[in-house]
């Protein structure tokens, strides 16, 4: 038994060290190990080429979304090339100081001498890309992995193929080949990459999946970070301006057709404002995207049709007060809105990831905090409110990755809030410093002169020693 245990485990080692993608990552590893991705130069020079690559090829990257997901051209920008742009040009901008090492003050017994916290890059580390925004999600931590010095292999998803053979193509074109290197694959080619020993790996997508990276990773006691996702609330106080609301929560909902981590999920109102918010909603729904019909150009798609059959199969037989309408052939679902689903209803207990909107009532505003408490941590809440003490009971009172007051999805444009989840929305985060931090470590260095050399710590001990050494403690 031992001996088909050995050779199984040789088999399995022989196949990886013969595969593409593990040659390659020895050829990282090496590159990594010739300290050229360390300076600040160097990074700035790939920083400038992945921008030069996202901004050459603007046209190529806006046909492959919408090949992917049938995003509009606005939205192409805005959340995936202009954000990618953006993002770097602010790391560009930042990096300088991010890289300088942080004084520490030094204590008594080590004086004299100087400490200083240096931020050095992790190693070679992978990045697995989600399908919702398969440029900018694959592309964005990719920034913070470069900027702290890193080398990686990047994984987009197999479920965008547009968007993955274009990063495939592109990626090496621009950036040195020698540092990153892309791997293009479902399942099996993941599984195998996962077996490799990573500095860190950085992963978007799923619960499932996270748990399965998460259990590689332990095998090399690799670092993780796991950008998951959930159930994200929006808590509405029926007194406050429910026109504006709306709107902010249709333009959230509606971001790449519901398929967002941080698309607000479900809606909580008080019982009394229920009908009068679900009318304005249907106004807003009308301003904006007309009857929601699938021959209007700022509709997205659905990803494929194994999720339109999932969304459809939410709307069944629920209270559909706005919309309904599915086409699978077409990967179409028409924005919705659900009025009082039972809370052991399916739509209730997944996350939706698309563009259903359940609208719920309780009693009072504090049991719409209490209903979001007794769930597992959201990657984004939301609350409307203009009552200041219902804000801070919602803020102090509510655990979630990142929480908006009166607005939805924008607190992503920030470079300067981190981005991630907790419990189980994720662990760790990125976007600006917060990324940079994520792939490096933060290095602790204490410099000793030798002009003085107290005895006092040295044996042999005595009493008079110990009485010093308390008081300069
Ligand atoms: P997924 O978890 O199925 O896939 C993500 C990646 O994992 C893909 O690259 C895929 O190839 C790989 N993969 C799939 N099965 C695997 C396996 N068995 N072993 C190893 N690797 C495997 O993605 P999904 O569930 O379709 O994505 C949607 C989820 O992602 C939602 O929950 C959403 O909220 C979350 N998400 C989170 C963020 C964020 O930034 N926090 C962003 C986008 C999506």
């Amino acid at each position: 038994m031992l001996e088909q245990n050995v050779v199984n485990i040789s088999q399995v080692t022989q196949r990886v060290s013969d595969s593409e993608s593990h040659k390659q990552f020895l050829a990282l590893q090496s590159t990594f190990m010739s300290q050229v991705t360390k300076t600040y130069e160097w990074r700035i020079e790939q920083l400038s080429q992945l921008q030069k690559m996202t901004e050459d090829n603007k046209a190529l990257i806006e046909q492959a979304l919408f090949a992917d997901l049938g995003k509009c051209k606005t939205e192409a920008w805005l959340t995936e090339a202009g954000f990618l742009i953006s993002d770097i040009k602010d790391t560009k901008k930042r990096l300088k100081k991010w890289m300088k090492p942080q004084k520490r003050p030094m204590p008594m017994l080590a004086q004299p001498g100087a400490s200083y916290v240096k931020a050095e890059p992790l190693g070679t580390v992978l990045i697995i890309g989600a399908w919702n925004y398969p440029f900018q999600l694959t592309l964005a931590p990719l920034v913070a992995a470069i900027a702290a010095g890193n080398c990686a292999i990047v994984k987009p998803s197999e479920l965008a193929p547009a968007i993955s053979s274009l990063i495939a193509e592109l990626l090496p074109k621009y950036l040195d080949q020698s540092a990153f290197a892309v791997v293009e694959g479902a399942k099996d080619e993941t599984t195998e990459l996962l077996t490799f020993p990573f500095d860190k790996i950085f992963y978007t997508g799923g619960e499932q999946v996270g748990k399965i990276v998460m259990a590689a990773a332990a095998k090399h006691l690799t670092p993780v970070t796991l950008e998951l996702g959930g159930k994200s609330p929006c808590v509405i106080d029926g007194k406050t301006n429910l026109e504006v609301a709306a709107r902010r929560i249709v333009w959230g909902k509606m971001m790449n057709l519901g398929q967002t981590c941080v698309a607000p999920d479900y809606v909580l109102i008080e019982k009394e404002y229920q009908d009068k918010f679900i009318d304005i909603l249907v106004k807003t729904y009308k301003e904006q995207y007309g009857e929601c019909h699938k021959d209007n150009k700022d509709i997205g798609r659905i990803i494929n049709r194994r999720h339109a059959e999932r969304l459809a199969s939410y709307i069944e037989g629920q209270e559909v007060v706005f919309g309904g309408e599915v086409d699978l052939d077409n990967r179409f679902v028409q924005p919705t809105i659900i009025k009082n689903p039972s809370l052991d209803s399916i739509i209730m207990n997944e996350e939706i990831f698309g563009p259903l909107l359940p609208v719920l009532a309780l009693d009072n505003k504090h049991q719409l905090i209490d209903f979001v408490r007794q769930r597992p941590k959201p990657l984004a809440a939301y609350v409307f409110t203009e009552d200041k003490a219902f804000e801070q009971a919602f803020v102090d009172q509510v655990s979630s990755g990142s929480l908006c007051i009166n607005d939805t999805s924008i607190f992503m444009a920030s470079h300067d809030l981190p981005f991630g989840g907790v419990g189980t929305s994720g662990m760790g985060a990125y976007h600006g410093k917060a990324g940079f931090d994520t792939f490096s470590h933060s290095k602790a260095v204490m410099h000793r002169s030798y002009k003085l050399d107290a005895s006092i710590r040295y044996a042999p001990f005595s009493k008079f020693k110990l009485s010093i050494l308390k008081l300069i403690n």
